[in-house]
């Protein structure tokens, strides 16, 4: 090969190192020969629960009308969203996945040598599609593993296009209070957009926990992204959507690709938003599951923090890939934080209370080994 198309990539491409996912079942089962049934993943904050019921019965009445294109504007899922929230449907941005949103707010504002601000232990896409562009990430310095919102409104300055907010953030756990959230949105100027990422929206039930959409009249540089990938079970069928100003999303529709959420995804996501049982469900599990474990770790003596996701980072001090390794080969998948500078640290999906049973066992197995 004479030529290195590497070198011929646009300067964003040429520096970027891919997402890094949690590993699929069927891979761990070829690596290790293990029977995938006997493994459990919980490494992407994925929901236990199975899909409702009547997203499957969405998806099987789609099927036939598969030649078609799906609807490009979403009328459907849009008026639903907006009965639920109370926004106009011209408020509403439809991804594929909440990440999607991420990357159209990004590409709409970020050029060459602009800045984003985001907190450190941030979730990753917001950097990756910052760079892809060409923008500079300038990382605030975490307070007790959150986000310390003074330290990133003073990080604005004239190159600041977007500040990305994450609450509860993935993969710490933590969350900013209301008081935290506008006293924040009141410092930053009105001319820098706030990316607040309630992807785990579902899933907390905190008196001062906000509800990014109800800001949206007092603030009108805030998107909101919501994902039907978590507490609604969908992560599969990639379906996600902002929440801003009506200009904002004229502008956010102007780089989304045309058809880019499916016909299965947007009756499943239909079906779900009409399933309230289904959500609270999987909220009453996730709230049984961090209980369990949490007092599992206790009885460990290993330290965890506290999180109001479907997930919870635990310290195994100077040992995090080689436990890792360990539940790998014991068909328990987790995730590996070192890459969000939490070398210490391993992330856990909530599952089952089956499934966060032997995740203990094992963990205990393998720190009683060491
Ligand atoms: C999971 C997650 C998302 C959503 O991902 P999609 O599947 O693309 O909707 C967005 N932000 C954070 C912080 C997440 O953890």
């Amino acid at each position: 090969m004479t030529i290195d198309f590497s070198k011929l990539a646009v300067p964003g491409v040429q520096q970027l190192s891919p997402y890094q996912p949690g590993k699929p079942i069927d891979e761990l089962a070829r690596e290790f020969g293990l029977n995938p049934a006997d493994i459990i993943k919980l490494a992407s904050n994925e929901n236990p629960l199975g899909p409702s019921k009547k997203a499957l019965a969405a998806i099987d009445s789609e099927l036939a009308d598969l030649t078609r294109y799906p609807d490009g504007n979403g009328f459907e899922l849009k008026s639903a969203l907006s009965e639920k929230l109370g926004v106009s449907t011209k408020q509403i941005t439809l991804g594929n996945g909440s990440s999607d949103i991420l990357e159209f707010i990004v590409k709409c504002f970020v050029s060459q040598g602009d800045e984003v601000v985001v907190s450190q232990h941030a979730f990753a896409i917001y950097g990756l599609v910052t760079r892809m562009q060409g923008g500079n990430v300038v990382q605030v310095p975490a307070k007790n593993w959150g986000h310390d919102l003074e330290a990133m409104a003073q990080a604005v300055n004239e190159k600041t296009k977007i500040v990305f907010v994450t609450n509860p953030n993935n993969p710490t756990g933590t969350w900013s209070t209301k008081a935290q959230l506008t006293s924040f949105l009141d410092a930053v100027p009105e001319n820098i957009i706030v990316l607040l990422d309630e992807a785990y929206f579902e899933y907390v039930d905190k008196a001062d926990y906000p509800n990014g959409v109800e800001l949206l009249s007092t603030y009108p540089n805030l998107v909101v992204a919501r994902t039907f990938s978590k507490a609604y079970g969908l992560a599969s069928l990639r379906v996600g959507y902002g929440v801003s100003s009506e200009q904002l999303a004229d502008l956010m529709n102007r780089v989304r690709p045309p058809f880019n959420v499916d016909s299965l995804a947007l009756a499943a996501a239909v079906a779900c938003i009409k399933d309230e049982a289904y959500v609270r469900q999987s909220k009453e599990l996730n709230d049984q599951g961090m209980l369990q474990l949490e007092a599992g770790f206790d009885q460990l003596n290993v330290n965890w923090i506290p999180s109001v996701g479907n997930f919870i980072c635990f310290e195994v001090p100077g040992r995090a890939m080689e436990i890792y390794q360990g539940l790998l080969s014991r068909g328990v998948i987790v995730r590996p934080v070192a890459n969000y500078e939490m070398p210490n640290h391993l992330r856990v999906s909530i599952g089952t209370q089956q499934e966060n049973q032997r995740f203990l066992l094992e963990l205990k197995g393998l720190l009683a080994d060491l």
